[in-house]
């Protein structure tokens, strides 16, 4: 993979470099500057902030290793107790909270030669596939087949079937078919130590706490998942879309509570505060006196998609929505859905980043009005917008998008460093977890003794029980970073 690239080894490199090498073989391992420069970071808008400047957010690692096996794997868990360096699994890179940004003495784990389609099992409606494998080019190989995943992150051309499940994530029709975690029946994982364990995909089990979720949300903390088996779902029959405009958010989150509760399952549910509808509809047709626009795709079987339209319909129009005959606003999210804008911004030196959360329907209206409030006083060209898109019965995920202008670094950094801690205390403050899907890695550690408590404790002896030597991903999910003599 690397052998175009390949530099020789310095005499200061560590002489386990040459172990490495002998696992993952010559076009396995790189130690250029290009490559470690390049895997120095990820997504996350303030590793882009710090890379424009010049200044990198993390170390250096000290090589790249792309194994192409389970064995490969625990190989390098291995040589990396021995030794004393660091972990870091590496799937697209396409996290937004530096969950893989190298620490002190690390070997980065690209996985993307671990990118086999295991099995298609047709008849229990479940895929296997090894964890590196590209999530566009997973969905690709199953719609072909007649299946679908039902996991569409924006980021879905970006990132990897284990990175999905490894921050937890949520894709464009959670709603329906749940999060990653509602999907994975089973897995295969390295444990730090090199043991390897299998959670067998089975319909439910009742034999003690889900060992699965050591890997699922763990961010490669406790070692790394190497293969999924994940439910799947016949491709739909239909796809019948419903543009909405709704007089106030009040109107609209008690519809899509209302919507939730009745069990109706759309399969996109995405509800615009103010500012983004406007964006999108430019105040035109029923949105001059109804500004809330709101998009529901409702899937699956004709009849039922049919049904579950009309009766949603029923209860939008109720609160107060017009439908509109216009699907503009819809096809536009269609055409657009995973492409990002950001780079756009941060390419022009702004200060831009998105920070989901989850709360229940009672705090939502408060977590918008406060968070909103708090950024906006910020400064006064802050552009601040948000959409609940992911919805449950119980409530629903906020999402929100802050761009600062263009500011010297200094300012702009505080700036930033302000509207995490606003935001994110806030959220606590009124009872909603810091995250719905873009994970912990090291940019939340600090709102995650108020988001577990005690349970940070557990997390932390569960950590020291299964890796010991603090090698794998170390410093993430506010565990424990390493002390220098960690370094071996
Ligand atoms: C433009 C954009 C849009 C996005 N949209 C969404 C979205 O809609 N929904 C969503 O959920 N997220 C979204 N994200 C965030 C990101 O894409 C997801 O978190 C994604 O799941 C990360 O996958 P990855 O393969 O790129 O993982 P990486 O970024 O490489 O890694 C993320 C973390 O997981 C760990 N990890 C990766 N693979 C493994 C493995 N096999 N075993 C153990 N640990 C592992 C890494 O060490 C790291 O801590 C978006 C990001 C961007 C940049």
């Amino acid at each position: 993979m690397f052998a175009e690239v390949q530099c020789a080894r310095d005499d200061g490199d560590p002489a386990w470099l040459d172990d490495l090498k002998a696992v993952v073989g010559e076009s396995g391992l790189s130690t250029a500057f290009v490559d470690r420069l390049a895997y120095a970071r990820d997504r996350t808008p303030l590793a882009t902030f710090h890379v424009r400047s010049g200044k990198p957010l993390g170390q250096l690692p000290v090589a790249v290793a792309t194994p192409q096996s389970e064995s490969e794997v625990a190989q390098i868990f291995a040589l990396a107790n021995a030794h004393g360096f660091a972990v870091i699994p590496y799937g697209a890179g396409s996290g937004v909270v530096a969950g893989a940004i190298p620490v002190e003495n690390t070997v980065m784990l690209d996985l993307k030669r671990l990118n086999r389609f295991v099995e298609l099992d047709e008849v229990n409606g479940l895929a296997t596939v090894q964890a590196g494998m590209n999530g566009a080019r997973f969905e690709a190989l199953l719609n072909a087949r007649g299946w679908t995943c039902g996991h569409y992150p924006q980021s879905i051309r970006m990132s990897t079937v284990g990175g999905w499940a490894a921050c937890r994530g949520a894709g464009q029709a959670s709603s329906r078919y749940g999060k990653i975690e509602d999907m994975v029946v089973g897995l295969r994982a390295v444990l730090p130590n090199g043991e390897s364990l299998e959670v067998r995909p089975l319909p439910r089990r009742a034999v003690g706490p889900g060992l699965r979720d050591l890997f699922v949300g763990a961010e490669g903390t406790l070692g790394v998942i190497t293969e999924m088996t994940l439910r799947i779902w016949r491709e739909p029959e239909v796809r019948r879309p419903l543009v909405l405009a709704f007089p106030s958010l009040d109107h609209a989150w008690s519809a899509l509570r209302e919507m939730m509760q009745a069990e109706l399952r759309p399969e996109v549910a995405r509800l615009y505060d103010e500012t983004e509808s406007h964006e999108r509809t430019h105040g035109e047709g029923p949105f001059a006196r109804n500004p809330v626009l709101c998009i529901l795709v409702f899937s699956g079987k004709a009849a039922l998609a049919e049904v579950e339209e009309r009766l949603t319909r029923e209860i939008c129009v109720a609160q107060g929505a017009v439908v509109s005959d216009n699907l503009a606003p819809y096809e536009h999210w269609l055409k657009s859905r995973f492409i990002s804008y950001s780079p756009r911004y941060q390419a022009k030196r702004h200060f831009m980043d998105t920070i989901e959360i989850t709360g229940r329907w009672s705090a939502l209206p408060q977590l918008y009005q406060r968070i909103g409030a708090a950024i906006r006083e910020l400064h006064p060209d802050v552009f601040f917008g948000t959409h609940w898109s992911h919805v449950y019965p119980e409530g629903a995920c906020q999402y929100m998008t802050i761009r600062l202008p263009i500011l010297e670094d200094e300012e702009g950094l505080r700036l930033h460093a302000e509207v995490w801690q606003r935001a994110q205390s806030i959220c606590l403050e009124l009872g909603g977890s810091i995250s719905h899907h873009h994970g912990v890695g090291q940019l939340r550690n600090p709102w995650m003794r108020g988001e577990l408590g005690a349970g940070q404790d557990v997390l932390q002896r569960v950590k020291d029980a299964l890796d010991p030597r603090n090698v794998s991903n170390p410093g993430k999910l506010a565990l424990r970073p390493r002390e220098t003599n960690d370094n071996g």
